[in-house]
Formats: C-alpha cells, sequence, structure tokens
C-alpha cells in the first residue's frame, strides 16, 4: 500500500448498523411498532441468493421485521405484480425491494415502476430517480447514497470540489452525479465513448469508478491527493492462490492507485459494506415518514 489513507467501508457500515440498531429499539419504544422491509427474490441465480440472504440477516439483526418472498424462476409478471400490489398495501411493509436481476421474461422497469414511491427503498422507482433529479425528496439509491456518506465523513463539505464519475447507469453512475450536484460539487459523467478518459479522471478531486471493468482506473489516471471511490465488485482468477481461485477487485488498480491517491477505498471492504448499511437506512427513513414519525439522527 502506498500512501493514501484507507477508506474503512466496513467500520463506517458497522457505526451505521449500531446506530440504526439503537434507532429502532427507540422507534419500538415510542411507537410500539418497528419499520418493515420486503425482499423478494425471483429465482436462483447463486449471486442474488447471497445478497437476498445478508439483507434478511441485516434487517432481523437492526430489529426490523423481514419478509422474505422466493419465487420460482417461472413465476409470470403478473403473479409478481399482484405479490408487489400486496405488498403496497401491507401496512406493516415500510420499504419492498425487488432484487435485480430479473428473468428475461419479466419487463425489470414496468415491476419496479409498480412499487409504491414511499416504499421503493432501492429508489430505482421513476419518482424517486426524478425527486433525486430535482431536488425533491427522494428516496436515494443505495449504493451511491453509501458513497457519498463516505465521502462527507472523509472531506466534510464537498462544495466546489471537481468529481469526476466513471460510468453513467441508473443504479450507480447518474444518481450518483445527481447526489454530488446537489452538494455542489462540479460534476463530470464519463462513460464508454469518453474521449481521452485518462485526462478527464486526473482533473477529478473526487474520483467514482463504476464501470464493471477490473482494475481499468491506473494510478496515473487519479491527480495527486485525489479521493478515490471504488465501486466495482469484479472477481477474477488468482492462480497464485492456487489453481481455479478466484479473487475480488475493483474497477481501480489499487496497487497503483493508493501511491498517488490522497484517499481510497478498498475491494473488498469500501464501499460494497455500505450497501446493505443504507437499504436499512432507507427503510427507516421510508417508515419515518410514511408512518409520521420524527427521523432519528443517523
Ligand atoms: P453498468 O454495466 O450498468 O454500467 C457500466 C458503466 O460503465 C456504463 O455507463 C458504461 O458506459 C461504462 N463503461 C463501460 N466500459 C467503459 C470504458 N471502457 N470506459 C468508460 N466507461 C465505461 O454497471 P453498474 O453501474 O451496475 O455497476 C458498475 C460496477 O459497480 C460493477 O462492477 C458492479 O459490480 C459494481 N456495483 C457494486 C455495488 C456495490 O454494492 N458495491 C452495487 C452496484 C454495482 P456506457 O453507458 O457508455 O455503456
Amino acid at each position: 500500500m502506498g500512501k493514501a489513507a484507507l477508506i474503512d467501508g466496513k467500520a463506517f457500515a458497522a457505526g451505521l448498523r449500531d446506530r440504526i440498531g439503537a434507532a429502532i429499539a427507540d422507534l419500538k419504544a415510542r411507537h410500539g411498532a418497528v419499520p418493515g422491509l420486503a425482499v423478494v427474490l425471483v429465482g436462483e441465480d447463486p449471486a442474488s441468493q447471497v445478497y437476498v440472504r445478508n439483507k434478511g440477516k441485516q434487517t432481523l439483526e437492526s430489529g426490523m421485521a423481514s419478509f422474505e418472498h422466493k419465487l420460482d424462476a417461472a413465476t409470470s409478471q403478473e403473479a409478481l405484480l399482484k405479490l408487489i400490489a400486496d405488498l403496497n398495501a401491507n401496512p406493516a411493509v415500510d420499504g419492498i425491494l425487488v432484487q435485480l436481476p430479473l428473468p428475461d421474461h419479466i419487463d425489470a422497469q414496468a415491476v419496479l415502476d409498480a412499487i409504491a414511491p414511499e416504499k421503493d427503498v432501492d429508489g430505482f422507482h421513476v419518482i424517486n430517480a426524478g425527486r433525486l433529479a430535482t431536488g425533491g425528496d427522494a428516496l436515494v439509491p443505495c449504493t451511491p447514497l453509501g458513497c457519498l456518506l463516505l465521502l462527507r465523513d472523509r472531506l466534510g463539505d464537498l462544495s466546489g470540489k471537481h468529481a469526476v464519475i466513471v460510468g453513467r447507469s441508473n443504479i450507480v453512475g447518474k444518481p450518483m452525479a445527481a447526489l454530488l450536484l446537489r452538494e455542489s460539487c462540479t460534476v463530470t459523467v464519463t462513460h464508454s465513448r469518453t474521449k481521452d478518459l485518462p485526462a478527464e479522471c486526473r482533473r477529478a478531486d473526487i474520483l467514482v469508478a463504476a464501470v464493471g471493468r477490473p482494475e481499468m482506473v491506473k494510478g496515473d489516471w487519479v491527480k495527486p491527493g485525489a479521493t478515490v471511490i471504488d465501486v466495482g465488485i469484479n472477481r477474477i482468477d488468482a492462480p497464485e492462490k492456487g489453481a481455479g481461485k478466484t479473487r475480488l477487485v475493483g474497477d481501480v488498480d489499487f496497487t497503483s492507485a493508493s501511491e498517488v491517491a490522497g484517499a481510497i477505498t478498498p475491494v473488498p471492504g469500501g464501499v460494497g459494506p455500505m450497501t446493505i448499511a443504507c437499504l436499512l437506512r432507507n427503510t427507516v427513513e421510508a417508515a419515518c415518514r410514511r408512518r409520521g414519525w420524527k427521523m432519528p439522527d443517523l
């Protein structure tokens, strides 16, 4: 490791989960009820099964109610929409998360847009995306929200900083750009058609990589002292660990970037653990808004 400070997302997420746990105990004492999160999984994608298991486990550990719905891969879109309608109408359910990807025969955006916007704790509903873009009270997608919390913790006031985001997906790049604009950063969003990506990245005080390409962002793309947030989670072969072994790497070449950056998130242990912690946070927020409770300070 070079001279960059390590941004410990695992520790920050653990602290956030502790604060959420305390807030839920307090809400229970005041109101005699706890927030509830429903997670819907369609099919047997192994990575999705792990995510859903972890979400359910951490929801229960926080003291919230967890409702898990595991549906067969052949479930029709109609049946899934019926379940969403039931969850929308269920007063014990404050947050609804449909694990992506959905099977090919289902129109994912139609399903996401069927979730009541006030229960859309993933923040993927077009109403929440629109509110975020126009400065309204949105539920914000969990991964970019996690990145923002890490940046605020590290840098304090972000206004006037030049943020460069690599990637423009609806779940990471675009909401990240909207959030950083809301913080009064000067924001550049780059993508696969960007000309001279290394030069764009070198202008960044804050560099967020959300590309899905292992170790693409090199140390000489990083401005000295910049804060680097690596959202990527890529599994690559690791023959040095033995035949058939793999390891996780980010979208940033950690070895070279950490020689130049001021601070950097590792993979694993950086942005990854923040995502579920922010999902729990969004569920508390959704519950407080819907039930008229005062939002705790998290
Ligand atoms: P997408 O595949 O939806 O988007 C990737 C973006 O990167 C696109 O905008 C694409 O550009 C851009 N891109 C691809 N190749 C290049 C290139 N060579 N140069 C510049 N830009 C490029 O990915 P996601 O946003 O869903 O995810 C990004 C990464 O973050 C993945 O590694 C994913 O696993 C990880 N992730 C991690 C999460 C966490 O909890 N930590 C949660 C979500 C994602 P274009 O639009 O032009 O095609």
